[in-house]
């Protein structure tokens, strides 16, 4: 039987650099004449508020450019760019076009015909992934011929890894989206996520670690110029090669393990024949998860600030895509707001599985999943109910407020502005080049 190729090379230039890692893993070798093409790049996140870092979460515009020239070289008419931003108003529909003029999306349109689509204005298809498992993918995707998958190379908080199979989740709608992040242990979002590899059609997976990210999948993380290119035709192999850059075993990425179960292979990097550069000579042990005190009840910046009556246990994988963000400037607004003096007794509980500390005097439910599950539970002495999906910054202020926790309103009501903050941490690192996010 024939090994899965995956191809390792060295980011040095434009086009030339990811040509040859998809010449060396015959990445296009099968794509059929007249393919109706489906390219998903990863732009998990955007805002038009403010400016952020794109390095390590967002692909590079200049692979996204790259592989479009590869298809048009062989011919390939029927190209569509797709992706399903999270946003965090349903009906948004500002954002992703905002986000794809700023990323040349539209200028790709002009030069090479290709479509651009907001996966949120298209129709969803239902489809059975076995196991009781059904999700809504993007129409446009099933009915192509070929998928051309260009995943950031980056860590995830909750996923591990973030590469291609992770990606997929991008092609399905809002409601599947939640689903993933189930409650049930048996059929956690490692389980679900490992689902997406299910519905392939033959496609090519080219893994962008130009940049890659350490606590993903946001601008958060804390990005490193890796300039790595994975490419093949084989996404399991593709992850595989990808997770050992970010510094992990495949065995260590559950939703790996899932796939490999799923289709009677091996993790063993001898059932890959590895081209190129060797693996070694980019990895790096990239950190995934956020740091937290040992009983996992508060972030450990936020204990070094002194913080004390408070308990915000540690996001679990039930919390889902669209509280994520949310989640984030919470703690953040928190920590802008503490004065040294001990709040009373508070606990923040998030997701869908967490269950109230007993004893505790105040308990902060975010979210509509954590009102459901709790709102009659007997250990909870005064409950502060936070019910949206996701819960709205308004509410958290009051929510916080209500909590004794004085938060500024306009660090959670202005959350849109917060990813600019971390812009400075790349100030005056020429290696950090936001050209690669622009099409000229
Ligand atoms: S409340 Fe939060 S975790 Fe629950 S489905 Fe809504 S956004 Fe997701």
């Amino acid at each position: 039987m024939h090994k899965p190729i995956v191809a390792v090379v060295r980011y040095e230039e434009p086009l030339a650099s990811v040509r040859k890692a998809v010449d060396l893993a015959g990445g296009l070798d099968h794509l059929p004449a007249r393919a109706r093409v489906f390219i998903k790049p990863n732009v998990i996140y955007w805002t038009t508020k403010t400016v952020f870092p794109k390095y390590g979460v967002i692909t590079t515009s200049r692979l996204v450019e790259d592989a479009v020239i590869l298809l048009k070289e062989r011919g390939i008419d029927d190209i569509t760019i797709g992706e399903g931003l999270v946003t965090l108003g349903p009906k948004d529909r500002e954002t992703p076009a905002h986000a794809f003029e700023s990323l040349g999306y539209n200028t790709l349109k002009e030069r090479y015909g290709v479509k651009v689509l907001d996966l949120h204005q298209r129709p969803f298809e239902k489809v059975d992934l076995g196991d009781d498992v059904t999700l809504a993918f993007n129409a446009d995707y099933l009915a192509s011929d070929f998928l051309v998958n260009l995943p950031v190379l980056k860590c995830h908080a909750q996923t591990i890894v973030s590469l291609g199979i992770k990606n997929l989740k991008g092609l399905i709608n809002v409601p599947s989206r939640k689903e993933c992040h189930s409650e049930d242990p048996e059929r956690d979002l490692h389980f679900m996520v490992g689902k997406l590899a299910k519905t392939l059609p033959p496609s090519l997976t080219i893994l962008d670690g130009i940049y890659t990210i350490e606590r993903g999948p946001l601008y958060d993380g804390k990005a490193r110029r890796t300039d790595a290119l994975v490419a093949s035709s084989d996404m399991l192999a593709a992850d595989m090669a990808g997770t050992r850059i970010l510094g992990y075993l495949p065995s260590e990425v559950p939703h790996l393990v899932h796939v490999a179960r799923d289709q009677g292979r091996s993790l063993d990097p001898s059932e890959v024949e590895w081209r190129g550069e060797a693996v070694e000579d980019f990895a790096y042990r990239h950190e995934a998860s956020f740091p937290y005190t040992d009983d996992g009840t508060l972030p450990l910046p936020m204990e070094k600030l002194g913080i004390q009556g408070l308990s915000y246990n540690k996001y679990d994988l039930s919390l889902c895509t669209y509280c994520t963000p949310v989640n984030g400037v919470t703690l953040w607004s928190i920590a802008m707001a503490w004065k040294g003096k001990a709040w009373d007794d508070v606990e923040v509980l998030t997701g869908k599985s967490m269950k109230p500390t007993p004893g505790r005097k105040k308990t902060i439910l975010l979210g509509k999943c954590m009102y459901q599950a709790n709102k009659d539970h007997p250990d909870i002495q005064e409950m502060i109910a936070v019910k949206g999906c996701p819960p709205t910054p308004k509410a958290i202020v009051k929510a916080l407020q209500q909590a004794g926790i004085e938060v500024n309103p306009a660090h959670l009501e202005e959350i849109e502005t917060y990813p600019g903050m971390f812009m400075k941490r790349y100030e005056k690192r020429p290696e950090f080049q936001e050209s690669f996010y622009r099409v000229d």
